[in-house]
């Protein structure tokens, strides 16, 4: 009998399958387990329209056995089965584009792709050393029998079967240096490999299981028994009715999938037809994976095929902001042999995602409206991540996740959305509110304390108290929110509290006392642009001011970031025309205490730096400027 050759592209593909180092090599099942499943699929089509297929569908099966001493796992189906011409075809070309480009990509380490695509039949050969293939097709007496032990070839030759459909032999490869085949004779492994794959194959998938009892009438003596077991559950649970499933075992099929302890905030479970369809099971964790915030974390959703996992975690379904979203998506217009490169160009994978990532955002939208203290937890948990996604890409998917926000208000003490906080704005003639405040800090403690946080308030306005280092970042992407503009109340530019009035009183003072502020700023050199009379001071003698886009705090977060450029804001040095110590700054200008001018203005250019929480630059020069002046008083 002659050996044939595999064709050129399938014996690189077969050479990869045998010299495979990819450590899931358990795949291999769940590709034979789907083919047989593809053969019972048939012939239930072809008994549709046949009248001579007396089958049921109950009668449609594919079974697993294990013989430990021949080192054998057979798959066996009555499906539709192959004749010699389709043996020849099948098992010895690829024929499929999507083994094709899988062979055309994976011309690197790109291992990994065999964990995400069907890779067919071949893969076998990752942990077999001999795979035969028995073979009847349905309608006709003849079977066929197809071996190989790789790469020498393959041969056909005619045999017995006693009935139609296929059988699959592996004779498992013997345990190597680092590589334990025998694991896969066990029956426990090959359960849960089972279990983890093709728990919902549509068909069942039995198996004699052994068990051990106590021998009747004996108190230690026990004895083995097999029984014949229906692996897998054949409905998969994202398939059933909602209303037909509890929670609790909603949150334990999320708990034993997705390995978290907590049960998850939210279930989404959602069912669409038409232009894409498909089932989805989602979950919003309860928590953050403790390595949701690193590079570590993968995000993804797995990819079933017709209720056969093809990938376990497709990035494609879910936006980054998103990133935290667990769960399945199960499509019926997904070929099982798509390839990554495929599935990324896939227009019925983007019309999917689109449509999920519009379920996630009400399902985000309706848990704050309805359940206001989960969401808050769900915001401590992923706050971060939405705040990030909506700085990310200068902004394009803001207006997506400006709803989703929550703001620590100083007023209300508590976290409020951003259209809670238009909402509450003060909306009379005479107090209307110009802008959204905000404040840009460590902590809330200390953010309440800032100087010009006093004014604002006393104004009957609210601020936004942002203490995330994204946050003032996010603000400038969103710019403003119903129209409103946001502003940092510690930046230079009108915080729009003032009246005319009062505007044109600041800046007669200002004139008035020109010399003064030039001699301060001349002290302070290049600290600062610019010296001036404040508007925004109740009680605080100083403050300092940011003018541009840059602010006091971004510089903080910019230059606390491991080999960033050293950025500057541009600073301002506001002081309180109505506070004592500007008297006695007016009167050592006019004496003509230059000297002394300049040391009070540092020591107060260095207390604003203080206050907003940035490092006095000199502080030995500092300490000793309050000495003298302290020294001299007494
Ligand atoms: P794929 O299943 O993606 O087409 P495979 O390499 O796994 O690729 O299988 C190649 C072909 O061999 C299948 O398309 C199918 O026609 C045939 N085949 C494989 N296993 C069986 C089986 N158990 N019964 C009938 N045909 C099979």
């Amino acid at each position: 009998m002659a050996v044939q050759q595999f064709k050129a592209e399938s014996k690189k593909l077969l050479d990869l399958m045998i010299h495979s180092i990819y450590t899931h090599k358990e795949i291999f099942l769940r590709e034979l387990i789907s083919n047989a499943s593809d053969a019972l699929d048939k012939l239930y089509f072809k008994s549709l329209t046949d009248t001579s297929i007396s089958l049921k569908k109950e009668d449609y099966k594919i079974h697993l056995s294990i013989d430990k001493d021949l080192r054998t796992i057979t798959i066996s189906d009555n499906g539709i089965g192959m004749t010699e011409q389709e043996l020849e075809n099948n098992l010895g070309t690829i024929a499929k584009s999507g083994s094709l480009d899988f062979k055309k990509e994976n011309t690197g380490d790109d291992i990994d792709i065999i964990g995400q695509f069907g890779v067919g039949f071949y893969s076998a050969f990752m942990v077999a050393s001999h795979v035969t293939v028995i073979t009847r097709p349905y309608g006709s007496e003849q079977a066929y029998k197809w071996e190989s032990s790789g790469a020498e070839g393959y041969t056909i030759t005619p045999c017995q079967k006693d009935s139609f459909g296929t059988d699959i032999i592996l004779v498992v490869k013997e345990n190597a240096d680092e590589e334990n085949y025998d694991e896969f004779l066990d029956q426990y492994r090959l359960v849960s490999i089972v279990k983890k794959y093709s728990d919902y194959i549509r068909y069942p998938i039995t198996m004699y299981q052994e068990h051990s009892r106590k021998k009747e009438g004996s108190e230690d003596e026990y004895e083995t028994y097999t029984e014949l077991e229906t692996l897998n559950s054949m409905i998969p649970l994202w398939k059933r009715d909602k209303k037909d499933v509890s929670d609790e075992e909603y949150n334990n099929f999320y708990k034993e999938k997705f390995m978290d302890f907590s049960d998850p905030a939210r279930i989404i479970s959602s069912k669409t037809e038409g232009s894409a369809t498909y089932n989805a099971l989602l979950f919003v964790p309860g928590r953050a994976p403790f390595n949701y915030y690193t590079r570590d974390y993968e995000k993804g959703l797995q990819l079933y095929a017709s209720g056969v996992l093809i990938m376990d975690k497709c990035a494609d379904l879910l936006p980054d902001y998103f990133s935290f979203v667990k769960g399945l998506v199960d499509s019926q217009d997904l070929s099982l042999n798509i390839s990554r490169e495929m599935l990324q160009h896939d227009n019925q994978l983007k019309l999917i995602r689109t449509t999920l990532e519009r379920k996630i955002k009400n399902e985000l939208l309706s848990m704050l409206r309805n359940d206001r203290e989960k969401y808050d937890e769900f915001f401590k948990n992923f706050g971060l991540q939405l705040k990030a996604g909506c700085y990310e890409g200068y902004g394009i998917n803001k207006d997506n996740l400006k709803d989703l926000l929550l703001f620590h208000s100083a007023k209300q003490n508590k976290l409020v959305t951003l259209a809670e906080y238009a909402e509450s704005m003060p909306k009379t003639e005479t107090t209307e509110q110009k802008y959204i405040y905000y404040a840009a800090g460590s902590s809330v403690e200390q953010l309440s304390k800032l100087p010009a946080t006093e004014r604002v308030l006393d104004k009957g306005y609210d601020i936004l108290y942002l203490t995330d280092d994204i946050d003032e970042f996010a603000l400038q992407v969103l710019r403003e929110y119903d129209g409103k503009e946001f502003r940092n109340i510690s930046s230079g530019e009108d915080l729009g509290l003032e009246t005319e009035q009062e505007k044109e009183e600041a800046k007669a003072q200002n004139e008035q006392n020109k010399d003064l502020f030039a001699a301060m700023k001349s002290a302070l050199g290049d600290k600062v642009s610019e010296v001036r009379l404040s508007t925004r001071l109740k009680n605080h003698p100083v403050c300092i001011t940011s003018e541009g886009a840059l602010s006091i705090e971004m510089e903080k977060v910019l230059n606390s970031m491991p080999n960033a450029e050293k950025v500057q804001s541009k600073k301002i040095l506001e002081v309180n025309g109505t506070h004592p110590i500007f008297e006695v700054l007016q009167t050592l200008e006019k004496d003509g205490k230059t000297e002394k001018l300049g040391d009070y203005a540092n020591v107060l250019y260095n207390q604003a730096l203080l206050i907003e929480g940035l490092p006095v630059e000199d502080p030995v020069a500092y300490a000793q400027a309050i000495c003298s002046i302290m020294a001299e008083k007494a």
